[in-house]
């Protein structure tokens, strides 16, 4: 059956762009390590006639299919299980930027384009695609909006999701729908765009998308500011909100600890303020130069004044702001060089940020003596990625599969209690169906399974992610490589 299937799907798309054995191997695999299975083939469609060819097929022959873009994924839905029985449909040979309006201010681009790619088509015109995280040189924007990403200009510009004003999507079925409508007011029924983002392959797979895109801001300032704890940082926020209103477009937060990370496998680049507590990554963009640069100074030197920030720098070229960047994007990275760890991209009222802190700090070490929280994130937003590292020289993965459950459980109440969120910008993917089973409203989740029914009834799109397949018996997730 697999060998006709795959005779079938080599006849709709040639040999070169079905990959089967070993060569399905970069596919088969996470991001993070954590999470490995086995495809029945990749296929590799190059256009959404293609794509929906594909996903015919697999309906009439009962086969699985895992979307993928970029596979910078950290939740585990980018890859198929460990069956081999699952087909990987790579997104990345639909890469054409269709279109760029500057007067309506959209683009329309196809799934597979690598967000860095749509930032730079939009710069080619003198316009911001505003979207930005870590992973951009690599991940797609079928994959952003699959996720609903955030990253590090919401607090501005809006997720992935408000950055969308339509999409293209082949359904389960393999019809295709045509929503690239540019259009910013349309109250026509119900908003199917917005159902398909955020869905992470399980509703349908987005093959293309218009995407609003802003003026590029003619001045921009960054600066790192020291503060001794969350509270001055909550209150760096909430002065910079006052005095740059709009023009505050990042405002990022980085621990000592995940600091010290990006020191031990970075060492060639420098750190202004390795002794503080928490360092903020402040940018301010403005459409206009006149005036811009002293009201961020002003801002900074107040936030001296009232001992919110011990000490500041600002970037005084573009290679000096870049080198500020790199210090938060190097985050991750650093957390993946030392070796695997625990993940909670946490969302959170700012307000209860430094309280929840304070609770973890007092509470975690009982539950695993040495535990090493790296915090950092996007406190603008009130979302915290609160990593926990195994201790200093312990093996890692014996480490997760002994405590990760208790600590999420631990995490995750407090998260709760608090009015917060367990997943704010990742996504749920494989990691978290089985919590999102068992935290979600009984009505909200229900609804959501109606959905699921209703549009891809045979449940063959990334099954088991998102949802789990049954809610009674939630699926334990893959244990650490
Ligand atoms: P993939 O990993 O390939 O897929 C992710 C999910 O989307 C899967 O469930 C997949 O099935 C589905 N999918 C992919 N393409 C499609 C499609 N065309 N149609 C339907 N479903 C699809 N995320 C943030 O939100 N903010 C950050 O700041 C951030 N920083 C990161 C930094 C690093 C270093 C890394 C490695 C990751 C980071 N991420 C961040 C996570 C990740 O980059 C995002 O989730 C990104 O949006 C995923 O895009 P991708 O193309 O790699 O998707
Ligand atoms: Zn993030």
């Amino acid at each position: 059956m697999a060998g006709a299937f795959l005779d079938e799907l080599r006849a709709l798309l040639g040999q070169p762009q079905v990959l089967v054995g070993v060569d399905c191997e970069p596919h088969e695999r996470d991001w993070r390590g954590r999470f490995r299975g086995r495809a029945l083939a990749v296929a590799r469609p190059g256009d959404t006639e293609e794509v929906a060819s594909v996903v015919r097929l697999c309906a009439a022959r009962g086969v699985p299919i895992v979307a993928q873009g970029g596979n910078t994924g950290l939740v585990g839905g980018s890859v198929p299980d460990d069956s081999g029985t699952w087909l990987v449909l790579d997104t990345r040979r639909l890469r054409r930027v269709r279109n760029v309006d500057a007067d309506n201010l959209t683009m329309t681009v196809e799934a597979g384009c690598v967000l860095q790619a749509v930032q730079e088509a939009a710069a080619a015109q003198g316009l911001l695609f505003p979207l930005g995280l870590a992973s951009d040189g690599s991940c797609t924007i079928g994959g952003n909006l699959a996720t609903n990403a955030g990253g590090t200009q919401v607090l501005r510009y809006g997720n992935a999701r408000e950055l969308c004003l339509g999409i293209e999507v082949v359904t389960a079925t393999g019809e295709i729908w045509d929503g690239l409508s540019g259009l910013r007011k349309d109250n026509t029924g119900y908003d199917l765009r917005d159902l398909f983002i955020g869905s992470e392959g399980t509703l349908g797979i987005i093959t293309a998308a218009t995407l609003r895109l802003f003026p590029a801001p003619a001045t921009r300032f960054t600066a790192l500011a020291a503060c001794d704890g969350a509270e001055a940082a909550v209150g760096l926020l909430r002065l910079a909100r006052s005095r740059l209103d709009a023009e505050l477009t990042a405002f990022e937060l980085m621990g000592r600890h995940a600091l010290s990370l990006v020191a031990r496998h970075f060492p060639e680049w420098p750190q202004p303020f390795p002794e503080a507590a928490f360092a903020v990554l402040l940018e301010a963009s403005a459409a206009t130069s006149e005036g811009a640069r002293e009201r961020f100074e002003a801002m900074l030197g107040q936030a001296i004044g009232d001992g919110l920030v011990g000490d500041a720098v600002v970037a005084s070229s573009h290679a000096q702001s870049r080198e500020l960047w790199r210090l938060r994007e190097a985050i991750p990275l650093a957390q993946a060089r030392e070796g695997l760890n625990i993940k909670h991209d946490i969302a959170l009222p700012v307000s209860a940020i430094p309280g929840f802190l304070r609770d973890m700090e007092a509470s975690l070490p009982a539950l695993a003596p040495g535990l090493r929280p790296v915090v950092f994130g996007h406190l603008g937003d009130g979302n915290l990625h609160f990593n926990l590292q195994a201790p200093e020289g312990v093996d890692a993965a014996g480490f997760l599969r002994q405590h990760e459950a208790a600590l999420n459980r631990h995490v995750h109440d407090a998260v709760m209690a608090r009015g917060g969120s367990f997943s704010a910008e990742h996504g749920i993917g494989a990691l978290k169906a089985a919590e999102l089973a068992t935290r979600k409203s009984p009505v909200a989740f229900g609804l959501m399974r109606v959905l699921k029914q209703a549009l891809d009834p045979q449940g063959l799109l990334n099954p088991g992610r998102v949802l789990v397949t049954d809610p009674g018996v939630p699926e334990t997730p893959t244990p650490p490589l």
